[in-house]
């Protein structure tokens, strides 16, 4: 563990040329040494009772519950590898972005947002590897306004309304914030650690003050109310990352009931033309072409983009579309059509007379070995987002109780970015960085992100 943590600071240090091999030797180091190795199933079944295709953060759920129950068969498909330590610094999350861990997607030009980016697009990472994108997410942990899920109840989708889910919610979870041990919307006993990291700036004080100053109060995001300011409650396992895999899939390992097989493409689902049902899937493994049969169900969890993907090379998606790419109709449907992103802007520098967390502080020896010994200090800061703020802004027409725009304070600044890692994963072009923060990178600073998470179209709630 030790060289692990030195690894990742020269990782950090030396950035993207040399991450790939050091993801590989970090890959193999740490299986031969910690002996964790996911088992690789390279014999299938011709039949297997549920298929799930994709072990992101849903996909590894779906895998640990199936295969609670010994009577059935369960095959996990994920086109990547295993996670390494290398995911595992909360601070580093943009760096991990920049290894194949991320599927490196890029939005396509538009002329209303993206424009101080690298060719006018949107970066947008997605994770690969058994735990998906919470291998590379920021780690904050929070569900989102009980309205939400009380509109999917109501859009005739039963057993989804906040109430429903929130028992689940409960099972998953192992809090490990002590005054919230006995809230009745935290559990103690699940699989997925949720803890604050031990790290407390000067910073985090101010703002939670500034936001009682304001009238809102401090929440526990995931209880009552979201509306309100918050320190960041984080997947976080002892200072570094609780992924779904480590959550769910690495303690089920030893179970005969599950086949996960990585680095495996499906390339397609079967479905049977007269039902209409998925009976099956097709996938690639070290070039070698699979087809293999479910007796209940495929579970589709590749995320959001590989998911509707995959419906459409399947004959599943807009007909006309299909056509184009000489596919064939299986049903015609507007797969695909609701996809929405966050707007968010990441550039709010302010400059403090205080001390922050920047590159330059980070290769600081104490923090280091902080980290690496004791699973402490300003590397568990998760993504480097210490708190946040649900909160409604003036000409907002939702319900009070009802936020539609979140704020997230930086440890840090984009001009602390003296390495470029932010800069890389959001494509910031380094004309742009230079002529915004160049004179500020000396200077000790924080950031605001803040992100829309709803608005209102044409009477319609759109949250994302
Ligand atoms: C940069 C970033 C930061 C984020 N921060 C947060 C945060 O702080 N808090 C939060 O709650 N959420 C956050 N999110 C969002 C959250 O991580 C995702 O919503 C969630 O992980 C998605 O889960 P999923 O199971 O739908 O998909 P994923 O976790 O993306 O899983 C899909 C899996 O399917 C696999 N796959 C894809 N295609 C195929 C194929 N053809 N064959 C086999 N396997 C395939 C992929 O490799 C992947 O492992 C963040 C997301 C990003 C990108």
């Amino acid at each position: 563990m030790r060289f692990c943590g030195v690894l990742i600071i020269c990782l950090w240090s030396f950035q993207v040329t040399w991450s790939q091999l050091l993801v590989d030797l970090a890959r193999d180091f740490e299986t031969s040494l910690l002996n964790n190795r996911i088992p690789d199933t390279t014999r299938f079944l011709p039949e297997y009772d549920f298929i799930i295709v994709g072990a992101g953060s849903a996909g590894c759920v779906m895998a640990n519950r199936l295969s609670e129950i010994s009577s059935v068969s369960v095959l996990l498909l994920e086109a990547g590898d295993q996670e390494t330590f290398i995911s595992d610094v909360p601070l580093t999350a943009a760096l991990t972005q920049m290894t194949r861990y991320n599927w490196g997607y890029k939005a396509e030009p538009t002329e209303h947002a993206c424009q101080g980016l690298k060719g006018g697009v949107c970066n947008w990472p997605k994770g690969r590897g058994v735990g998906g994108t919470s291998l590379i997410n920021f780690m904050l942990y929070t569900r989102g306004h009980r309205r939400d899920y009380d509109e999917w109840a109501a859009a005739n989708n039963s057993g989804w309304s906040y109430d429903e889910l929130l028992p689940y919610f409960r099972k998953s979870e192992r809090i490990g914030i002590p005054e919230l041990y006995k809230s009745p919307y935290h559990g103690r006993n699940g699989q997925l650690d949720v803890q604050y990291t031990d790290y407390r700036s000067q910073l985090l004080k101010a703002f939670l003050k500034s936001g009682r100053e304001m009238g809102y109060e401090i929440t526990d995001p995931n209880g009552e109310h979201l509306i309100g300011f918050a320190r960041s409650q984080a997947t976080i396992r002892n200072g570094r990352r609780c992924s779904t895999s480590k959550a769910f899939i690495q303690p089920v390992v030893h179970r005969k009931n599950i086949h996960i097989s990585m680095k495996s493409w499906v390339t397609r689902l079967i479905i049977d033309p007269i039902t209409k049902t998925a009976t099956g899937v097709k996938f690639v493994k070290q070039r070698k072409r699979y087809t293999v049969r479910a007796r209940k169900e495929v579970i589709l969890s590749a995320g959001t983009i590989a998911s509707p993907q995959l419906l459409m090379l399947s004959g599943i998606g807009p007909a006309e579309h299909l056509r184009e790419h000489n596919i064939t109709v299986r049903q015609d449907l507007p797969v695909g059509y609701n996809l929405q992103d966050h707007i968010t802007l990441n550039g709010l520098v302010f400059v403090v007379n205080d001390s922050t967390v920047n590159d330059a502080r980070l290769l600081n020896p104490s923090d280091i070995f902080r980290y690496i010994f004791a699973g402490q200090g300003p590397y568990t800061i998760p993504g480097g987002a210490e708190a946040f703020a649900f909160v409604r802004t003036p000409s907002s027409k939702f319900a009070k109780d009802y936020p539609d725009m979140e704020l997230v304070l930086g440890a840090g600044s984009l001009s602390g970015d003296r390495f470029g890692t932010m800069r890389n994963l959001l494509g910031i072009t380094d004309e742009f960085y230079d002529y915004m923060f160049g004179d500020l990178q000396s200077k000790e600073t924080f950031g605001l992100g803040s992100s829309v998470t709803a608005t209102q179209k044409s009477g319609q709630n759109i949250v994302a």
